[in-house]
């Protein structure tokens, strides 16, 4: 291990409470330091959470968005997408085929989309937890403090609300109309809410450094989120960063695998993004510090519009039929096996073999 990675990883005192300039420097390592960051990362995954991989059925019900996200293909200006509502019946079949194929937990994810008001919401969920033994975690963005209220008391588990980066002045720019710390204060109502609640960001946004990279890890930390979706950014055609380069696999594998040895409870998908971008993209991530995939079980027809960004992993797949087995192939030749629980936020211990 070479000397600036092996100071860092080696020191109980920074793997515990690691300042931002060690971060910094985990991110930029490579070479010989990038391996053993990744072996370090699979190490840590393995004796905090063992060998099991959640999988997180998810189910994209509106492609509707208010918002106008400078990143996303769902934003309102995109006038060249088919936009399209599942129906509360089609919603429920859909995380039905999940949970009778084993799936312990469904994503129910939209763009911002008030057609869907609380009330709703909350009668499809409240139909999800009554025929499905399942957890279920909400992905409907920001909304008012009552709505995620209703969602909670009509039984969901979790919501995943990604900081998406921890630089404010690049948050305001990129999701205009919102702020930073507007988001923040949403993570802290969904936590007081009794929500498990979930973060992330995105790898590769145009103006972000290092620095706003490390400070996205500390945010995770600050938080105390159970979750954390990390992905690349994918430019979108028809959005206003058409012309830009987009994340690397490389930095948001080394930005999972930083997040894996500050945060070793947190539960960290490969994301669909990064297995878009890289036919290895997922399989790497599983073994530098991640222990989570979600796949998608949104109907064929519908799936195909949820274009967030273009050439969506698995956007041609037919729901489960052909996502299922492709993930847990994936799972079984690394030596994994598929998790038979709930996958609920692991509260650190006092019994940190670490420490
Ligand atoms: N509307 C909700 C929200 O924004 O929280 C949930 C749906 S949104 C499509 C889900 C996630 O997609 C966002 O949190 C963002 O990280 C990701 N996303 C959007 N555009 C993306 C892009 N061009 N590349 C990669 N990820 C993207
Ligand atoms: Fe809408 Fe979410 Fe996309 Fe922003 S990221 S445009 S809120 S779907």
């Amino acid at each position: 291990m070479g000397s600036a990675v092996a100071g860092i990883l080696g020191s109980p005192h920074g793997l515990k409470n690691p300042g931002k300039e060690e971060i910094r420097r985990l991110l930029l390592c490579e070479g010989a330091d990038q391996e053993s960051l990744f072996f370090h990362a699979d190490r840590t995954r393995k004796v905090y959470l063992g060998d099991d991989v959640h999988l997180r059925g998810i189910v994209e019900f509106s492609n509707y968005c208010i918002k106008n996200c400078l990143y996303c293909g769902l934003r309102r200006e995109n006038t060249a997408l088919e936009r399209y509502r599942m129906t509360p019946d089609e919603i429920v079949d859909a995380a039905r085929v999940g949970a009778e194929a084993g799936l312990r937990t469904i994503v129910l994810q939209s763009g911002e989309d008030p057609f869907f008001t609380g009330e709703m919401l909350a009668r499809v969920i409240g139909r999800l937890k009554e025929e499905s033994d399942v957890a279920v975690t909400m992905s409907v963005g920001d909304r008012t403090r009552a709505d995620y209220a209703l969602m909670r008391e009509a039984g969901a588990d979790r919501y995943l609300l990604k900081a998406e980066t921890a630089d404010p002045v690049l948050f305001a720019k990129l999701r205009p109309g919102t702020t930073l710390e507007g988001r923040i204060e949403r993570l802290k109502w969904l936590k007081e809410l009794g929500f498990q609640v979930g973060s992330g960001n995105m790898i590769g946004l145009p103006g972000q450094t290092v620095d706003s990279l490390a400070d996205d890890i500390l945010l995770l930390k600050e938080m105390s989120v159970g979750m954390a979706g990390i992905g690349p950014f994918i430019p979108h055609g028809h959005t206003p960063l058409a012309g830009c380069t987009g994340g690397s696999v490389e930095m948001t594998l080394k930005t999972i695998a930083v997040a894996r040895i500050v945060l070793p409870y947190l539960h960290l998908p490969a994301t669909t993004a990064l297995g878009s971008m890289h036919p290895e993209g997922q399989e790497r991530a599983l073994k530098g510090g991640a222990n989570v995939v979600m796949p998608d079980i949104t109907p064929l027809r519908f799936k195909r519009l949820y274009e967030i960004y273009p050439h969506r992993l698995g956007s041609g797949e037919e729901g489960l039929t052909q996502s299922l087995p492709r993930v847990k192939a994936m799972i079984e030749k690394l030596g994994r096996s598929v998790a038979t629980d709930y996958g609920h936020e692991r509260p650190p211990g006092s019994s940190d073999p670490r420490f």
